[in-house]
């Protein structure tokens, strides 16, 4: 590779030429081959403080161009050294995620032509590719074909568009009058959802006393019953009731929603039904879990996020509706200088942003790659993963579930009953030992007003002995630490 500390070397101030390109090229995909078979070795927790990776990096920018071998052995050293590692196998926490193969080379493929599909006429190809990506996603999950899509970064902005579609829906007029004099809106979710379905209420404009956190059952379940009575008691007030927004898959213990009552609820009252699946969405896939999602093919709308647990590299977002013309209502306006008659379907119509990333490449690839039979096998074996994981913690008598196993998801905690605040410390105690140990990475949430150990199985990666090695390091946590216990 040559040197490119010499500024006076022209290509090196335009850009790398070809051959420094395959090179840089080569030496990425080492690393990238190299850090994918040996990830398991490094802690998925890195152990540092707080501003150690700043103080390793240069104060500056440099002035004159460096290597890119200089450059990648910071990286190794300094970077990776101080992540997270969602791609260990032993990352059991939040919604274990991981990035396929196909995904990576994909990411690369979409930097490579870097195109930006704000319009049609901007990438034609990369209107078309993601449109074709989000109908195979949209058939895989066994959705009708009157629903179409886009992919956005991530759910939080698909549940925010989707709520701006909702609020203009709801006659709010918001588009051109803005929110003042307008109608006081509300927004029902349940107490187990997203806070993006809250803060999607706050940058609406509708404010977080807008939304109804309504009561669920004993498994965490929204509750049809208190929903119509919320929705009842507002329009009593003069309030107009925006959108429901149900979830399959939540976010602490991945329960589901009865979408079909409340969808029956939501028509009777004519409000938006919007389903958040951005975790379990993908699992529609597999055909045994379909019935979980029973009733959502009459939603309004619907985000699922392909990098949860399919495999793409974040983000991929996929936000499906049944009628585009609330989006584009809420949404769309055209610069003279954006004027195009190519196509009336411009994705910039559906969304905030103008600029769009090509992320329906890494779909397309993905689906190729793997295929539907692959997706629903990895996400079949993670369910069982997380079942019997769930059966050996319990097994023992130390812990409890504190849910029912929905998909791959389990809480569960070692209990203290009458003795709330030591219970909390056992459980953190027991997180904090198993996540030092650099070979398992879990998370936490709280049901029923108690501290709740959260273990979630998503990584391509991930094996049994993977969660043997969990389960040990929790068992062992909860021995030292409760001496004597069963
Ligand atoms: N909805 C649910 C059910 C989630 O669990 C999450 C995040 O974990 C989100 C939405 C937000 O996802 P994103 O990070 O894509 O905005």
């Amino acid at each position: 590779m040559p040197n490119h500390t010499d500024p006076t070397d022209a290509a090196t101030a335009s850009d790398w030429d070809a051959a420094t390109l395959r090179a840089a090229l080569a030496k990425a995909a080492e690393w990238t081959v190299d850090y994918r078979s040996h990830v398991e070795e490094r802690p998925v927790f890195p152990a540092i403080a707080p501003g150690d990776v700043r103080r390793a990096l240069a104060e500056a920018p440099p002035r004159a161009p460096e290597s890119f071998e200089r450059v990648l052995a910071d990286f190794d050293e300094h970077v990776v050294s101080g992540l997270t590692h969602w791609n260990h196998p032993g990352f059991l926490a939040y919604f274990s995620s991981s990035t396929r193969a196909p995904s990576i080379v994909a990411e690369l493929l979409v930097a490579a032509v870097g195109v930006n599909a704000m319009l049609w006429r901007t990438s034609p190809a990369a209107t078309e590719v993601e449109r074709t990506a989000v109908d195979w996603l949209r058939q895989a999950v066994g959705l009708p074909d009157s629903f179409s899509g886009v992919i956005f970064d991530t759910a939080s902005t698909g549940t925010f568009t989707a709520l701006l579609a909702a609020r203009e829906r709801a006659g709010a007029g918001v588009r051109d009058e803005g929110l003042v004099g307008g109608p006081a809106l509300a927004v029902y979710t349940s107490e187990q959802s997203h806070s993006s379905v809250e803060k999607a209420a706050m940058a609406a404009g509708l404010g977080r006393r807008s939304v109804r956190r309504i009561e669920t059952d004993a498994a965490f379940r929204m509750r049809p019953d208190a929903l119509e009575a919320a929705i009842a008691a507002d329009l009593e007030a003069g309030i107009r009731p925006a959108m429901v927004c149900a979830t399959v898959g939540t976010t602490s213990t991945a329960s589901v929603d009865p979408v079909s009552a409340l969808q029956s609820i939501a028509e009777r009252y004519g409000v938006w039904l919007h389903v958040d699946a951005a975790y379990a969405g993908p699992a529609a896939i597999v055909p045994e879990q379909r019935a979980h999602f029973r009733g959502w093919e009459a939603a309004d709308s619907i985000v699922l996020n392909p990098h949860k647990w399919l495999g793409t590299s974040l983000d991929c977002s996929v936000l499906l509706y049944r009628d585009v013309a609330p989006f584009r209502a809420s949404l769309a306006l055209t610069p003279t200088y954006l004027e195009s008659e190519d196509d009336e379907t411009d994705l910039m119509d559906v969304g905030l942003a103008l600029g769009r990333r090509f992320r329906g490449l890494k779909l397309w690839v993905l689906f190729r790659c793997v295929g539907t039979d692959g997706l629903a096998e990895t996400m079949r074996r993670h369910i069982a993963m997380a079942e019997a994981a769930a059966a050996r913690l319990v097994e023992g008598g130390v812990f409890e579930l504190a849910a029912p196993v929905s998909f791959s998801t389990v809480c569960f905690r070692a209990a203290r009953e009458g003795d709330a605040a030591g219970e909390e410390r056992l459980n953190r105690e027991i997180i904090a030992r198993v996540n030092a140990s650099g070979r398992s990475f879990l998370s936490h949430t709280e049901l029923d007003g108690r501290y709740t150990v959260r273990l979630s199985v998503g990584s391509v990666h991930t094996e049994e002995r993977h969660l043997d090695e969990a389960l040990e390091a929790l068992h062992r946590a909860a021995a030292d630490l409760s001496p004597g216990e069963p």
